[in-house]
């Protein structure tokens, strides 16, 4: 039997040019940015954990120049630009995707990115993604580059652990707003404050602890990956989505194959940005 691949990759993909529609302070840490334009139309939507390498221009750039490989030789071209002329690249998640015919902003299709704005205050430090998002005005250029999904369980899944700090709730929403009704999960989202939780629109069968990390000057991921390991249940879950901070990721996944006997092979991790590391 063929091997099942452990990523869901895009069939076709390509460079898509957008522009900045609207923007909207949604909570404390989350900025919402709804990009738009003709060339959305070649955008497939997977759901779930869709994400995207986001390209936007440096601080004070007029252009924004983008690579013309969309193979893996995109990231070759990247580096022979001159360090002043490349883009900033950071990865993102589809939070939403809305056809043409259901645009709220114009008559092409629209896509909403929820930002962590770290660093806006005494929340870490700010890099130029997040300072992108909560500068951003009505047209400026964002291009995206669709990476596809990370989430991936077999079909006979039986319950399901989802872990993510706020830079993963993006990705938890989108794989809850997408799931089958039958879906059965234990979901740990850790924000830094209770106005942070969104709705999720979760199935009857998932159980959503929302961790508050508040004022507390622990690192982020800290308090999820305390509250998984301290978790009680009668059988270790078949399947694991776990993302954030890397420390969070790395110590969930040890956790589940040390302690609780989860496959490796079962377990989806990644480190969605390092404390005190700009992204490479
Ligand atoms: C597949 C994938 C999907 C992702 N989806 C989303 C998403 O939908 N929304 C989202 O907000 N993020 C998402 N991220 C995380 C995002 O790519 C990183 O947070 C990225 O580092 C932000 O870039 P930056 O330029 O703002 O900061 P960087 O230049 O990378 O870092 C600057 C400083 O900010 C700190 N920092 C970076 N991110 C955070 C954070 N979230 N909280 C606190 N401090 C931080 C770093 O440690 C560093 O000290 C995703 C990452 C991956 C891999």
């Amino acid at each position: 039997m063929a091997k099942r691949s452990k990523f869901v990759k895009p069939e076709h993909r390509e460079f898509i040019r957008t522009r900045v529609l609207a923007s909207k302070q949604i909570s404390p840490n989350f900025v919402r940015v709804t990009v738009g334009g003709e060339e959305l139309r070649g955008f497939t939507p997977l759901g779930f954990d869709q994400w995207f390498r986001m390209f936007v221009p440096q601080a004070g750039a007029s252009a924004l120049r983008l690579p013309s490989a969309t193979s893996n030789l995109w990231y070759a071209q990247y580096l022979a630009m001159s360090k002043g002329s490349r883009p900033v690249v950071r990865n993102y998640t589809v939070r939403a995707y809305r056809a043409a015919d259901r645009a709220l902003h114009g008559d092409t299709p629209e896509l909403d990115v929820d930002f962590v704005c770290h660093g806006a205050d005494a929340h870490g430090d700010a890099g130029p993604a997040s300072t992108w998002a909560t500068g951003v005005a009505p047209g400026d250029e964002m291009a995206l580059l669709d990476e596809g999904l990370i989430y991936h369980p077999a079909p006979t899944a039986g319950w399901q652990l989802l872990v993510g700090d706020e830079s993963a709730l993006p990705a938890i929403a989108g794989i809850l707003g997408s799931a089958a009704p039958t879906l059965r999960a234990e979901v740990f989202l850790e924000v830094p404050h209770a106005d942070d939780a969104q709705e999720l629109g979760e199935p009857a069968g998932v159980r959503v602890h929302w961790l508050v990390r508040g004022d507390s000057p622990a690192r982020p991921g800290v308090l999820a990956l305390e509250t998984v390991r301290a978790a009680q249940w009668p059988d270790a879950p078949s399947y694991a989505f776990v993302a954030g901070e890397s420390d969070l990721a790395t110590g969930v996944r040890r956790h589940l194959v040390s302690d609780r006997g989860v496959a490796k092979a079962d377990i989806a991790f990644t480190g969605f940005w390092r404390f005190g590391k700009s992204a490479p």
